[in-house]
């Protein structure tokens, strides 16, 4: 069921500050990541935004060197998995061939995410990769600071950002809000220096990172001394140049992510966000001549792609999916076999579950502790492939479902479980 206003994601889980040791492990599209069914490489796409050709080439990248399939990401890039070893070289050529790797150095950073249903952003998108691809510093950031530039709505910004640009990008003169990590305030820019704002946002928590010397990978993650200031950034954004003034508070709209289906644009939502390549192309045949739009929630909008035979295209594909599938709100690490720590093929067996389980709560399964890949905020049903395999967690909100002998009945109690805790008769529920 559809709620009738978007809610933002509930009790917002905040980063927590960390002394790290390391710098991140992320995967990029030069440093490889040794999964068990193969390397995986993840091409950062600013912005989500996706030519044609470039389409084309990612798909031949799958099919050459990997295992046919493209997934996406949370942060709206491309995965290639079952990469075979020493296939780097092959790699970074055809993606560089492809515009996908401008600067090599930086290709790790250029984690951008934007409302993928405003064309007017995408100036916002190239500028800020432009500055940042030309900017030695920030190769310091690591591959998970997060860059949100936002329309207005509050989409993007939603998804807990480092540095969040908020407003109108068409109009340049209007000034638009920049947002350091979770503060309550922000300060404002025109319009038009925004891409900048946020690079020099960036370069204030390099400086605060080095301060501390902790290597914060996140802005929630400096120590509590080291916290960036609405303050501090506005003088240096004056001492950059740039007209900057400190809104105390603000009242941060929320929008809800593009329903899959076949609005304007249309939406498509890949199952776990995996596609076979034969699946991708005809997605890259639908974007013609705009491109495509890769989203941070694992769909993919196709501007201006309307039309039945379009759609008849998508469902010959297995791509056509209405706005309330049960897919919308299942999610699922790798899993067996790609990951060596998981318990289970927990795909598969959300898979087979996914149409006998509509409920309310996103659900999300993983085959260890890690969860990667889940749902912000607590208001989801973790299901856990247990330690001694064969069987599952379930636990929403301190409510416990321990190995429940009819999973498909535990999980809809799961997904209907409200934040209150009720009382339940079922004998497998722990409280
Ligand atoms: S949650 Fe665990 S099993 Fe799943 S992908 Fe992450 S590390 Fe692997």
């Amino acid at each position: 069921m559809l709620a009738a206003m978007p809610t933002p994601p509930s009790a917002v889980s905040r980063d927590e500050p960390v002394i790290r040791d390391r710098g991140d492990a992320c995967p990029g599209a030069l440093r490889l990541h040794a999964a068990d069914d193969g390397f995986l490489a993840r091409v950062r796409i600013p912005g989500g935004a996706l030519g044609v050709r470039q389409g084309e080439l990612l798909a031949v990248a799958a099919d050459r060197f990997g295992d046919g399939h493209l997934e996406l990401t949370s942060r709206g890039n491309v995965q290639l998995r079952g990469l075979a070893d020493g296939c780097g070289a092959g790699l970074g050529e055809l993606l560089d061939a492809a515009g996908l790797l401008p600067a090599p150095a930086h290709e790790r950073v250029r984690n951008i995410v934007a409302t993928p249903t405003s064309p007017a952003v995408l100036p916002w998108v190239r500028e800020l990769d432009r500055l940042l691809c030309a900017n030695t510093r920030v190769t310091a950031l690591s591959g998970r600071f997060l860059f949100a530039l936002d329309d207005g709505r509050g989409d993007v910004a939603a998804l807990e950002p480092d540095v969040t640009v908020l407003g109108r990008p068409d109009a340049p003169g209007e000034r638009v809000l920049v947002r350091l990590g979770s503060a309550a305030g922000a300060v404002a820019v025109a319009s038009r220096d925004a891409p900048r704002a946020a690079l020099l946002a960036a370069e204030y928590f390099l400086d605060a990172v080095d301060a501390a010397g902790t290597r914060a990978w996140r802005v929630g993650e400096l120590p509590g001394q080291y916290r960036l200031e609405e303050g501090v950034f506005a003088a240096r954004l004056t001492g950059a140049g740039i007209g900057a003034a400190v809104v105390e508070a603000v009242e941060w709209p929320y929008a809800a992510p593009p329903a899959p289906g076949a609005g304007d644009p249309l939406c498509v939502l890949p199952p776990f966000g995996r596609l076979s390549t034969a699946q991708w192309r005809v997605l890259v045949r639908l974007a013609e001549g705009d491109g495509m739009r890769i989203t941070p929630w694992r769909t993919v909008v196709l501007p201006d792609a309307g039309g039945t035979d379009r759609l008849d295209l998508l469902r010959e594909a297995g791509l056509a999916f209405s706005p309330d599938t049960a897919w919308r709100s299942v999610t699922a690490c790798a899993g067996q076999p790609g990951c060596a720590k998981s318990r289970a093929d927990v795909r598969a067996d959300a898979r087979a579950l996914v149409e006998r389980t509509r409920g309310e709560l996103p659900v999300h399964w993983s085959g260890c502790e890690r969860r990667c890949g889940h749902p912000r905020g607590t208001r989801w049903v973790d299901v856990l492939a247990a330690e001694d395999g064969g069987a599952y967690r379930l636990s929403v909100q301190g409510r416990e479902w321990d190995r429940p002998a009819d999973l498909a009945a535990a999980l809809s109690a799961a997904r209907a479980t409200t934040s209150e805790p009720q009382p339940d008769t079922d004998p497998a529920v722990k409280k």
